[in-house]
C-alpha cells in the first residue's frame, strides 16, 4: 500500500470498518494544495479490500489531474465503499459513511458516482456538509453532456478537413445514457448527422424518435464512417487493433478511461485520429460539483464548462509543433501544473 501511495504521491488513505452497518469503506486522497479534496464515491463489490484500497489510489490521483486542468480549486480524493453481499439497511449505510466524511474535517468532500445515486447524497447530507450531487445541485451529467460538445467543437476547430460548425457534421455515438442522450440533443440541435447504439434498444429509438439518429447494433458502431466517434458508455472500448480499425477524424466522448492502454493513443495518433483526452473533456460534471458545492449558480458553472474547448486545444495545438498524441501530453499538463515549482512553493505557503 505504501509503495502505491508514494508511486501515485497520495498524500494519505483512511480505512473505516462499521460492524453495525456492515460498511467497510477507504476514502484516499490525493493532493488537497489546489483545494479540498473532491471527488465521487463508488460502490462496488471488490474481491479484496486490497483492490479497493487500490482502486481508490488510482481514482484519488485521476481526481487531482482532472481538477487541476479543468482550472478548479479542488484536489484530487475518491472513496470506495466495498458493497456487501447482503445489505441489511442502505440509509444506515451511507449514514455511517457520511460520518465516516465528515471526521474528516471537511478535508474530502464525497459526490456521486459508479453505484451511488443521488438518494445516498441525500442520506449522507444529512450528517455532513461535505457532499455534492444531491437533488438540489441538480443533474451533473448534463454538464457533463456540454464538456464533452465543447471538446467537439475543439476537434473541429483542430482538424482543418472538418467543418467550423456541426452542421452536417457526422458524429457516431456509443451508449445512451445520463451523457450520451443529453449530448444526442446538444449535438441535434447545432444540425449533426447522428449514428447511434446502446445495449438497451429502447434508448436507441428514442433517439431516433427524437434527434433522426441512424440505430446500429452495439458490436456495428466501432465500423461506422464518421467524423467523429464519441464513447459515452464503459470504458476501455479503444484497445489498439480497434484503434486501428475505426473510421473517424477524432474520438470525442464522455467515458473514462476510453483508451484500453497507452499503446491504443499511440495507435490512433500514427492513424492521424484526433483523441481528446478522456479527463479533459469529461470534466464537467466535476466542475459542476465544484462550484454548485460553492454556492455558484448554473449560468456561472455553464459558464466554466464551456472552457473545456479552449483547455483541450492546449493538447491539440502542442501536438502540430511537438508530434507527441494529446493522450501523453496531457498527463504532462497535469503534472506541470500540479508538480511545478510555482505550486510547491504555494503548498509551502499555505
Ligand atoms: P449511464 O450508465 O447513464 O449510461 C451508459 C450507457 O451506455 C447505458 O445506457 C448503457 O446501456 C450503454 N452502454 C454500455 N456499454 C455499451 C456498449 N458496449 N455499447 C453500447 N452502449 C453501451 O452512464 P453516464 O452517466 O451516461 O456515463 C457515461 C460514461 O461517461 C461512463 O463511462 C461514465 O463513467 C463517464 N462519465 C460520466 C459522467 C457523468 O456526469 N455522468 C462524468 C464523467 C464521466
Amino acid at each position: 500500500m505504501f509503495q502505491d501511495m508514494s508511486q501515485s504521491q497520495t498524500s494519505d488513505i483512511h480505512l473505516w470498518s462499521d460492524p453495525q452497518t456492515g460498511l467497510q469503506a477507504v476514502i484516499a486522497i490525493h493532493d488537497t494544495s489546489r483545494g479540498p479534496a473532491l471527488g465521487g464515491c463508488r460502490f462496488f463489490p471488490y474481491n479484496s479490500s486490497g483492490d479497493a484500497i487500490r482502486d481508490a489510489i488510482r481514482l484519488a490521483q485521476g481526481m487531482s489531474d482532472k481538477a487541476a486542468l479543468a482550472g478548479i480549486e479542488q484536489g484530487g480524493g475518491k472513496a470506495v465503499i466495498m458493497a456487501p453481499r447482503d445489505i441489511q439497511n442502505q440509509e444506515a449505510l451511507f449514514l455511517s459513511f457520511g460520518r465516516f466524511v465528515h471526521s474528516l474535517g471537511g478535508r474530502y468532500i464525497t459526490a456521486m458516482d459508479v453505484g451511488t445515486t443521488t438518494a445516498d447524497m441525500e442520506t449522507i447530507a444529512r450528517v455532513t456538509p461535505h457532499v455534492t450531487c444531491t437533488s438540489a445541485s441538480g443533474n451533473p451529467a448534463l454538464y457533463t453532456a456540454l464538456g464533452v460538445y465543447h471538446g467537439i467543437l475543439a476537434c473541429l476547430k483542430a482538424c482543418k478537413d472538418l467543418p467550423d460548425s456541426l452542421n452536417g457534421v457526422h458524429v457516431a455515438v456509443q451508449g445512451l445514457g445520463h451523457v450520451g442522450y443529453a449530448l444526442c440533443d446538444l449535438l441535434h440541435k447545432d444540425g449533426a448527422k447522428l449514428t447511434v447504439c446502446d445495449l438497451d434498444p429502447e434508448k436507441s429509438a428514442l433517439c431516433q424518435k427524437n434527434f433522426g439518429a441512424t440505430v446500429v447494433a452495439a458490436k456495428e458502431i466501432l465500423s461506422v464512417d464518421c467524423d467523429i466517434f464519441s464513447p459515452c458508455g464503459l470504458g476501455g472500448v479503444i484497445g489498439t487493433s480497434v484503434a486501428q480499425s475505426l473510421k473517424c477524424r477524432a474520438v470525442a466522448g464522455s467515458a473514462n478511461n476510453q483508451l484500453a492502454t497507452p499503446e491504443a493513443g499511440l495507435a490512433l495518433h500514427r492513424q492521424n485520429i484526433l483523441c481528446a483526452p478522456d479527463f479533459l473533456i469529461n470534466a464537467g460534471g466535476l466542475i459542476h460539483a465544484s462550484l454548485s458545492h460553492r454556492g455558484k449558480t448554473a449560468a456561472e458553472t455553464r459558464k466554466r464548462v464551456t472552457l473545456i474547448e479552449q483547455t483541450i486545444l492546449r493538447p491539440f495545438n502542442r501536438q502540430i509543433t511537438s508530434g507527441e498524441p494529446p493522450s501523453l501530453m496531457a498527463d504532462r499538463m497535469a503534472e506541470d501544473i500540479l508538480y511545478s515549482p510555482k505550486h510547491q512553493l504555494e503548498q509551502l505557503s499555505a
